[in-house]
């Protein structure tokens, strides 16, 4: 999921492991020599580990072999993007070391997705629901998250709450990231939400050409309002998001 320099020959490296969940290891001497682990380390490579337990919560990486890769995906800007973000929230939204062999699906299917059909707002969004109800999370989009009450005009998204808000409850919701949300959003959410897989997923978004935007802004805040910060990868979708606009 990520690597970063430690010492001077060192490499600390987060990894998603089928049998721990998310662990933190140390790749000694990844940086001087480039044999031990070559490619085995970065984002879009499957690999199959060794690790010890090293001191504190630190593992201690002792080999790591490519199992499968979808690197050639790297040469587009958007796929990296689109990968990293997907890398982030399974970092941000679930717990350390607590195994999730659905997580770890579920990043391979996003890797085949990216590699199969290009970037897609809509497998995103489908990665976001499933994490989210992975993490316990999973936002209301059937009914409201207060009450329980069926969903009309004047709804709103307050994910601080937890999803879709009734008229009446939303009179009370002040949380940062409220926003309106309306019957076409809320549709496209809960197509995704049922779609089998992530390739039928991405055919939603042919069918609500208007709705993306207001369901990514719901969903991204209610990620933003789990995690309590913003996520670095999604400053950078922005800004391509931005860069491609002024083309
Ligand atoms: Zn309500």
């Amino acid at each position: 999921m990520r690597a970063t320099p430690l010492r001077e020959s060192d490499l600390l490296v987060v990894l998603y492991t089928e049998e721990y969940g998310r662990v933190s290891a140390v790749a000694r001497g990844a940086r001087r020599s480039q044999r031990r682990f070559v490619g085995a380390l970065q984002l879009l490579v499957l690999s199959r580990v060794q690790l010890s337990r090293g001191r504190g919560e630190l593992w201690n990486l002792e080999s790591a072999e490519i199992e499968r890769e979808w690197t050639h995906l790297a040469s587009d800007v958007v796929s990296v993007a689109h990968a990293s973000y997907v890398v982030e929230l399974v970092g941000s939204l679930l717990p350390a070391e607590v195994p999730d062999v659905q997580a770890l699906q579920l990043v391979c299917a996003a890797w085949d997705s990216l590699a199969d059909g290009g970037p897609s707002a809509a497998v995103l969004r489908a990665i976001e629901l499933m994490l989210l109800d992975l993490a316990g999370h999973r936002p209301a989009l059937d009914s409201c998250a207060a009450c329980g009450s069926e969903l009309s005009a004047g709804s709103v998204f307050d994910p601080g709450r937890g999803g879709a808000m009734c008229r009446s409850c939303a009179a009370t919701s002040r949380s940062a990231g409220v926003q309106s949300f309306g019957e076409g959003p809320r549709a496209y959410l809960k197509a995704i939400a049922e779609s089998e897989s992530l390739a039928a997923a991405r055919e939603v978004d042919a069918r609500f050409p208007d709705d993306k935007r207001a369901a990514r802004d719901a969903m991204l805040a209610m990620v933003t309002a789990l995690v309590g910060r913003p996520l670095r990868s999604l400053e950078y979708l922005a800004k391509l998001a931005a860069a491609s606009k002024g083309r």
